[in-house]
């Protein structure tokens, strides 16, 4: 798509720090963090919403659920049932949709936001 950000990210047209590239994903680090770890998954494919997915989709939405918490372990904020005991881990992960969800990005997008409660008191 013409004028997508996140097309000429995947395109390589502008940088982006770069974390994971698979034939169907990208992830890169936010460019405006809200958290210590926030980094964005995103389909090559040009989906402009999660309200335009499909059953055609589901694989290529499973596949982005499943590379969250990998992608989250490898930067320091993963979580497993039992390591609450240690105080630490875990992340938010979140797609925004439409102008009242406060999508900013035309392009399907996970956010994984993590970090040692940058949200608390925002529940
Ligand atoms: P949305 O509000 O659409 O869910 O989120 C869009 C996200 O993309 C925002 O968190 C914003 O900081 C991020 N973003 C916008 N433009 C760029 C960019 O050029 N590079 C990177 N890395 N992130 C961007
Ligand atoms: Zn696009």
């Amino acid at each position: 798509m013409d004028n997508c950000i996140f097309c000429k990210i995947a395109a390589k047209q502008i940088p982006s720090k770069a974390i994971y590239e698979d034939d169907d994903l990208i992830a890169f680090h936010d460019i405006n963090p809200a958290a210590p770890v926030h980094f964005l998954i995103v389909p090559k494919q040009h989906i402009p919403t999660l309200s335009d997915c499909g059953e055609a989709h589901t694989a290529l939405l499973g596949k982005m659920m499943v590379l969250a918490p990998k992608l989250a372990q490898e930067l320091g904020c993963g979580y497993r049932v039992g390591d609450d005991g240690n105080g630490a881990g875990g992340y938010k992960t979140l797609f925004n949709t439409g102008p009242d969800g406060g999508q900013e990005v035309y392009h399907l997008h996970l956010h994984v936001i993590g970090g040692p409660h940058p949200w608390r008191g925002q529940r």
